[in-house]
């Protein structure tokens, strides 16, 4: 159920392409956040209860909502971002489905959920039987980007409600109206009351949420600077947090790459989404000898790219979401070229106005410009012509950044050895940013990329608490590390560690003879 959000202000849905307000929606007075988790924790303690598969066949029914209302909802995410309805729909769309569909699956959610055996191996603690619960958070706060405005806050809602939790949703203000349509989606789905709630509004209220008795946990999505004030803030209230921020992704290019399908994918990975993604391909370090024909290739192709608004059919890259996020790529433009960067393709903004900018190829870049050091997110390729493998993976790894990174080569296992030597959550080799579309794929950063992990098995573990548990079958006899201490206790309890780590068998069980008596003795307090 979507939060009937008492309104004080609007919140404008602009269309990037024009600048037009399509749509307002109320945002949600921050005075009213701790009423919104009060329901919530209502609805989660009835919620908690059902099976996990009864649990599975809920996110089912969102699935199928949204399969039915899939044209509309492609539709509102070209409006409000601004992406091709083909990105709206592969990206967001399919995205959602397929992560709907994945963790619906009663068999695999039963397996996942249900309590797991711990076998102990120590001698001393044999007669317990241990196992481990995975129990809900309670409430989460789910707070989102704008640029995948279905897609990141489906991963994560899902798996949340899954585990048993109530959610509530901090869509970007630059989506209110992808935010609202999640809120109907769940409705759609016969959620109980609260247990799914639609918070509009901005930083404050994405602020005032995480500060509100009652979350219990965060999973932000969104930039290094606001990531950091939201990890702060959960540390004051030692609430924990899972933070999927930006990335600075590397593609390394090897001399035996199948040049021709790594520039279409260079030219695909940097300007989809106008280059406004998370795993967007930013730097391109490239083997000398096959640097001129693959920068050759990307400038050829991103000229024939057609930029346009997302509603026409044969736009490949729309505008950017706001004149801020242009202004900011023209910023590190600016540097780059004082710092003797060449522009190949593009650099300034696009004709027709706006927040349309070209597609831009940089070439003659080196890690001293913002260029090479800051998240870009927007559609800017840096190619970086590089001596060897090796200097390939040096430079890549020189980042603070650690989300994704893409290796090709025809060389499967040489693929695989530079994956590992990559500092990145998520390598592909011959592939760019698809690992965020594989539903049993972990996503997440390292460094400041984030922590923590959405989507896959892992995704759900964050939405759960482990609960340890043991049952002692010796339920008459006291423990021999209990009260009642002596010298001769202690002599028993370092013979007990000689029976338990002596390198010799025979010593071993000669001082097991000796100690058991002590250890075990009736006059114990
Ligand atoms: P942003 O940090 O400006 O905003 C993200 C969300 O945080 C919005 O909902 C915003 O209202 C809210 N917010 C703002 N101030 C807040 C505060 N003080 N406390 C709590 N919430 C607050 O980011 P953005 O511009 O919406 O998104 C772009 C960024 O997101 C890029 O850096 C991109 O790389 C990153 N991103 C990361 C992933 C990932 O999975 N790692 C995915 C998508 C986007």
């Amino acid at each position: 159920m979507v939060s009937p959000a008492i309104a004080a202000e609007y919140l404008e849905s602009v269309d990037p392409a024009t600048g037009e307000v399509i749509a307002r929606f109320a945002s949600t007075p921050v005075a009213k956040i701790p009423e919104c988790v009060e329901r919530a924790q209502q609805a989660q303690s009835e919620w908690r209860r059902l099976l996990p598969a009864q649990r599975a066949q809920f996110i089912g029914r969102l699935r199928d909502v949204l399969f039915h209302r899939r044209a509309e909802v492609a539709e509102v995410i070209t409006r409000e971002v601004g992406k091709p309805r083909v990105e709206a729909i592969f990206s967001d769309v399919t995205v959602a489905l397929d992560t709907a569909h994945y963790y619906s699956n009663p068999l695999r959610v039963a397996r996942w959920l249900r309590p797991e055996r711990v076998p102990h191996h120590n001698l001393a603690v044999k007669s317990k039987r241990g196992e481990m619960h995975f129990e809900p958070y309670g409430v989460i706060a789910i707070i989102s980007p704008w640029n995948y405005p279905l897609a990141v806050p489906m991963g994560q809602i899902l798996p949340a409600l899954l585990a048993g939790n109530a959610v509530l949703l901090k869509p970007s203000e630059f989506t209110p109206w992808c935010g609202a349509l999640i809120g109907e989606l769940c409705d759609g789905a016969g959620l109980p009351e609260g247990l799914v709630q639609v918070v509009q509004g901005g930083g404050e209220v994405g602020a005032a949420l995480v500060q509100t008795e009652g979350v219990a946990k965060v999973l932000f999505t969104g930039s290094v600077a606001t990531g950091r004030k939201v990890a702060e803030s959960c540390a004051r209230r030692l609430v924990p947090s899972v933070l999927e921020l930006g990335g600075k992704d590397a593609m390394l290019v090897l001399s035996d790459a199948e040049v021709e399908v790594a520039s279409s994918a260079a030219v695909w990975g940097g300007f989809t989404n106008c280059g406004q993604a998370c795993l967007s391909v930013e730097r391109l370090y490239v083997e000398r000898s096959v640097a001129e024909r693959f920068t050759e290739l990307v400038v050829a192709k991103t000229g024939r790219l057609r930029v346009g608004p997302g509603s026409e059919a044969d736009s490949d890259v729309g505008p950017m979401i706001r004149p801020q996020q242009v202004e900011r790529v023209e910023r590190q433009l600016r540097d780059a070229v004082a710092r003797g960067a060449r522009i190949l393709a593009g650099g300034k903004r696009a004709a027709r106005g706006g927040n349309f900018f070209e597609p831009t190829v940089v070439t003659d870049v080196n890690h001293t410009m913002e260029l090479m050091r800051e998240e870009t997110f927007g559609p800017v390729l840096a190619i970086c012509p590089v001596a060897n493998a090796e200097e390939a993976v040096r430079l890549a790894n020189d980042s603070v950044f650690g989300l994704g990174a893409s290796v090709w080569t025809r060389d499967a296992k040489r693929g695989r050895e530079m994956a590992l030597q990559l500092n990145a959550g998520a390598v592909m080799v011959n592939d760019v940013i698809s690992a965020f579309g594989i539903c049993e794929a972990p996503h997440g950063g390292r460094g400041a990329s984030g922590w923590g992990r959405t989507h896959s098995r892992l995704g759900l573990q964050e939405m759960l608490q482990v609960k340890y548990v043991d049952v002692d079958g010796l339920a008459r006899v006291r423990k021999p590390w209990w009260f009642g201490y002596s010298a001769e206790l202690a002599v028993a309890a370092d013979r007990f560690l000689e029976f338990l780590y002596a390198p010799d068998w025979r010593r071993r069980v000669r001082q097991a003879r000796g100690a058991l008596g002590t250890l075990f003795r009736k006059n114990r307090i």
